[in-house]
């Protein structure tokens, strides 16, 4: 196959309207990587929008540009191009794909091995640990300018989608971008301080609820917990808080794979998250079992069912995944 980096590029160049697009229920990959295309395109003088179903998480508030990113217009609108970073499927960027009036070329960019290409060009690279690794390539590949703020965007990005530089996934050459970006001269300490270390309370009052009913199963190889609509009640914590909630399952010796359910507003669906501790174990093939999608190490869900049922199916798929892996 070949790279559709210099097709991306001459597209950038030729063009002059765009709309970048990301997944809904962002996380820091999905805003870090969009904000950065989006202030890379206006330092080169090309009109662009950004939109979102969900907001901007709080702790995202401090990214250069994050006003920028609004909900989707009520009439469509008309865009030479659309560019979509870091959602694996057409569905979940949302509402936005009923109000693109019109474009010539749709853009995917991504790292999901599940990416399922809907874009007239796809560059998916599912070694890389972040599309805002993807994103410093085409920067870097096109000669566009990386400033000190499209630098921090593209830093939180990487940070947030590597557990800051923890997981297997954080190779030389991710530590190398990540100098290159630091080298601009953004501030690896305030960007800490905003993504890590600026929970608002609410989300420690709900992590409480949460681990209060910390369950273990199949010989404790597998831990979860669920996130309902009462507990979001009772803490007042908001959909945005619960990213992270599942590391504490995943932390516990011995677990090989960590689940979180979470009940969604919208009645009888549920959300889950998965993580797999073990590279002979699959998240990502599991959640496709239940049409969803991801990395091997994490992925997710949305089932419709009753709380009962879908853990009781979600249990037994991990449970014939971790069999099935013969460990
Ligand atoms: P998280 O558990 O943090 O929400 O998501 C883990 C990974 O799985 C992310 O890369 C995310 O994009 C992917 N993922 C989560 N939920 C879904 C889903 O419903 N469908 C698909 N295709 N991917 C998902
Ligand atoms: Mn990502």
């Amino acid at each position: 196959m070949s790279n559709p980096v210099h097709q991306i590029c001459d597209i950038i160049r030729r063009e002059r309207s765009f709309l970048i697009l990301t997944h809904y229920r962002p996380d820091g990959d999905a805003v870090g990587s969009q904000l950065a295309l989006v202030l890379m395109l206006k330092k080169i003088g090309k009109r662009v929008a950004a939109w979102n179903d969900d907001a901007v998480p709080t702790k995202f508030h401090f990214l250069p540009g994050a006003s920028l990113i609004r909900n989707p217009p009520a009439k469509p609108q008309k865009f030479d191009v659309v560019i979509s970073i870091d959602s694996s499927n057409w569905q979940r960027v949302g509402t936005a794909a009923e109000k693109i009036a019109s474009r010539k070329h749709l853009i995917n960019i991504d790292h999901h091995v599940s990416n399922d290409r809907f874009g007239d060009i796809n560059w998916i690279v599912p070694s890389s640990p972040a599309s805002g690794q993807i994103a410093f390539d085409l920067i870097r590949r096109g000669g566009f300018p990386l400033t000190r703020d499209i630098a921090t965007c593209l830093f939180a990005a990487i940070s947030t989608d590597t557990g800051s530089f923890s997981y297997a996934n954080t190779t030389a050459e991710c530590l190398h971008v990540a100098a290159q970006l630091v080298g601009t001269g953004l501030n690896v300490g305030k960007i800490s301080h905003h993504v890590y270390e600026s929970y608002p309370y609410a989300r420690l009052h709900l992590l409480r609820l949460v681990l209060a009913d910390l369950k273990l199963a199949d010989r404790k190889r597998i831990a979860y917990y669920w996130i309902t609509k009462e507990m979001f009640e009772e803490s007042r914590a908001k959909r945005e808080d619960t990213e992270g909630v599942i590391d504490y399952a995943r932390s516990i010796d011995g677990v090989v794979v960590a689940i979180l359910f979470e009940e969604l507003n919208e009645p009888g669906k549920i959300r889950i998250s998965l993580r797999s501790k073990n590279a002979k174990v699959d998240a990502n093939a599991i959640a496709r079992v239940f049409g969803g999608g991801g990395h091997r190490e994490a992925a997710g869900a949305r089932i419709p069912g009753r709380p009962s049922e879908v853990e009781r199916r979600v249990l037994r798929a991990v449970r014939a995944e971790i069999r099935a892996a013969g460990i």
